[in-house]
């Protein structure tokens, strides 16, 4: 159905440690990965997402993102682990919480090419959209265009039909949905009409 379907396949990674929640990793990244025809596109919440890069890459995954909390928890530069993402083939994304300011991702825009703002708390599907978001990604849009750069702009946690009008009109390029579509008595019927905002 998402081949058919969906633009990409998004895979939350939790660890457990950096969100209070654990998912999936490799085991199931892996066999997901083969049976795709659309790009994949991993998300991880973990600590360290650095050591693994490499073999998400290797599994062919089309965007790759990590939480600039989690640089931040290993004390490194979130523009050189961009880079470094680039350099092994995917798109490379930097995720921040609702928490965080949306002016710490400036120093970044040049080596993204896209930024994941969570409108949700990293860690659960399900949750509630957190309507800030609205602003957080017109004011992130407005650097991008006054900067003149390419990156995208991702929404992830509680999108819905409900909020992907409002969303797409902040800016926003790429919309992550879970439970909405999940939850609908018709999952390929709701990622059209959420398409078509
Ligand atoms: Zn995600």
């Amino acid at each position: 159905m998402l081949n058919a379907s969906a633009d990409i396949i998004h895979l939350d990674v939790m660890d457990g440690t950096l969100v209070p929640n654990i998912s999936f990793g490799f085991s199931v990244v892996e066999p997901l990965s083969k049976i795709a025809t659309i790009p994949t596109d991993a998300h991880l919440m973990i600590i360290n997402p650095d050591k693994y890069f490499e073999r998400f890459a290797a599994l062919g995954v089309s965007y790759l993102s990590f939480h600039l909390e989690a640089a931040r928890l290993a004390g490194k530069d979130a523009s050189q682990m961009l880079r470094s993402i680039k350099a092994l083939g995917p798109k490379a994304g930097l995720a921040i919480n609702p928490d965080m300011p949306v002016e710490e991702v400036y120093p970044h825009l040049e080596d993204a090419d896209f930024i994941l703002v969570m409108s949700v708390f990293a860690g659960f599907g399900g949750q509630k959209f957190i309507p800030e978001t609205i602003e957080r990604v017109e004011k992130l849009k407005a650097e991008i265009v006054r900067r003149g750069l390419k990156c995208e702009i991702e929404v992830d946690g509680g999108v819905s039909t409900a909020n992907a009008a409002a969303l797409a009109r902040a800016g926003v390029d790429i919309a992550v949905a879970g439970s909405s579509v999940f939850r609908s008595p018709d999952p390929a019927e709701t990622i059209n009409v959420l398409r078509g905002y």
